[in-house]
């Protein structure tokens, strides 16, 4: 990495007008100290910084850019989308397009409502499940985030875990009264709270990989087993697909793994890098909307034409014979690479990887939920991050967050990211 200076002087300057000189924690790179790099544009697998330095990205903008920086097909759609206008505040032949590819690579949505971001899709998804059960009640889980509503507000992981905040100031106790959490990966622990709340339940909330405690996949039996206790309560089980919609496989994890939730929340790969959200599901519960329901949910910028014009043609691109393929392989490459790296350098790391979406811990034990996740070693990854970042490879600022692999990442750009994470290992290991 070169000099940072003209990024050092925009941070300081940005601090006294923007809190943390960011709009979102976790870009502050407060895990791993250091200071954020301003970035001047993104293109293919790189970013550039306003110093003229080049990353290969690896954050992906935390998930969405599947087909890498400035696509050309997205962006020659959106150059001739804006000329038509960006927004119409009334329906266009855009919103049902997105809408059938989604159901296309996702059966289980029966109808959706796109909405601006993951944040509104799993705010709005718990209204109309309290809605349709007559529950108040929800379960979710420790380390899964899932977006900044108050109510989710409760042992939320990532960038509230990163920065050691237990919850947010601000939220109520009565706003979260309703919010139960079990632990990942344990069914019993979710047999409990079922027990102790009987016939209270609305509906279950998790990440079916979870990828804001790090990525954690789900043990085997989990997701059936949830299926299985929200359907002997009534209660409606809630896919959370925001990031691992369209990144742990095309038809998200309920495809993967074959398990069917009442609803799922979508964001990020959807807008193909513009600001949507989606949630959809079951026919009968998704009639409770309005208009056609009484539960009330609406948006200004919702089904943005610009956001969808990026949505359909990320979609079709992964549509493409072998693209999926390739880019999964790809994954499977690099991260079996980087394993092999840490393991010739004596690191001890747990990977993991899921399709396109893959994590590691500086851990010593396997990791299967939020307790485990939290005893890595946020030193060594800290200085494995700057390590890697000064060879040019750009990382999410701490290890609580997944990582991403993009179309535009080929076989020579994994082979540098594999070189450079082994000197990397090597320098933890001589330390
Ligand atoms: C990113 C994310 C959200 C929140 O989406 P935003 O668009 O940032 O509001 C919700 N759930 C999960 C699982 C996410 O990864």
């Amino acid at each position: 990495m070169g000099k940072i200076d003209k990024s050092v002087r925009l941070f300081k300057e940005a601090q006294s007008l923007l809190p943390g000189g960011v709009d979102s924690p976790v870009r502050a790179f407060t895990a791993v100290g250091g200071q954020p790099l301003f970035i001047e544009r993104g293109e293919g697998p790189y970013l550039f910084d306003i110093d003229g330095n080049r990353y290969i990205d690896y954050v992906l903008s935390w998930g969405p850019l599947i087909l890498g920086h400035s696509h050309p097909r997205v962006v020659s759609a959106l150059r001739e989308q804006v000329a038509r206008g960006t927004s119409y505040g009334a329906p266009s032949p855009l919103e049902l397009e997105l809408a059938q590819l989604i159901a296309s690579f996702m059966p289980n949505l029966q109808m959706l409502r796109f909405v601006n971001s993951g944040t509104e899709a799993t705010m709005s998804v718990l209204r109309l499940a309290r809605a349709f059960t007559e529950r108040k009640k929800i379960i979710k889980f420790q380390g899964g985030y899932h977006g900044h509503a108050d109510m989710l507000l409760v042992q939320a992981g990532s960038g509230v875990a990163t920065l050691g905040l237990p919850d947010s100031p601000g939220v109520t106790s009565e706003a979260v009264q309703h919010t139960l959490v079990a632990a990942y990966n344990n069914l019993e622990s979710v047999e409990r709270v079922f027990e102790d709340n009987a016939g209270d339940i609305a509906a279950v909330i998790v990440e079916p990989v979870s990828g804001n405690m790090g990525l954690v996949p789900p043990v085997p039996g989990f997701l059936d087993g949830l299926r299985a206790l929200t359907d002997k309560n009534n209660a409606l089980l809630i896919f959370d697909e925001v990031m691992t919609g369209f990144r742990v496989n095309p038809g998200g994890a309920q495809t993967l793994y074959k398990v069917r939730p009442d609803l799922t929340a979508l964001g990020k790969v959807i807008g193909g890098g513009l600001p949507v959200g989606a949630y959809g599901g079951r026919r009968d519960i998704m009639e409770m909307v309005a208009p056609v329901g009484p539960v009330y949910q609406a948006g200004t910028l919702s089904g943005n034409p610009l956001a969808m014009r990026a949505g359909i043609e990320t979609l079709q691109e992964l549509k493409e014979p072998g693209v999926w393929e390739g880019l999964e392989a790809m994954a499977n490459k690099l991260v079996t690479g980087l394993t092999q790296a840490a393991r010739a350098a004596g690191v001890r790391v747990v990977t993991h990887r899921v399709g396109t979406m893959f994590g590691m811990f500086f851990n010593d034990h396997p990791v299967t939920d939020w307790e485990s996740a939290s005893r890595s070693d946020a030193e060594r990854f800290s200085r494995f991050f700057h390590a890697v970042l000064d060879g040019g490879v750009y990382m999410a600022p701490s290890q609580f967050e997944a990582a991403f692999l993009s179309t535009a990442h080929d076989e020579a750009i994994i082979d540098t990211t594999i070189d450079i994470a082994e000197k990397a290992f090597k320098l933890l290991s001589v330390a």
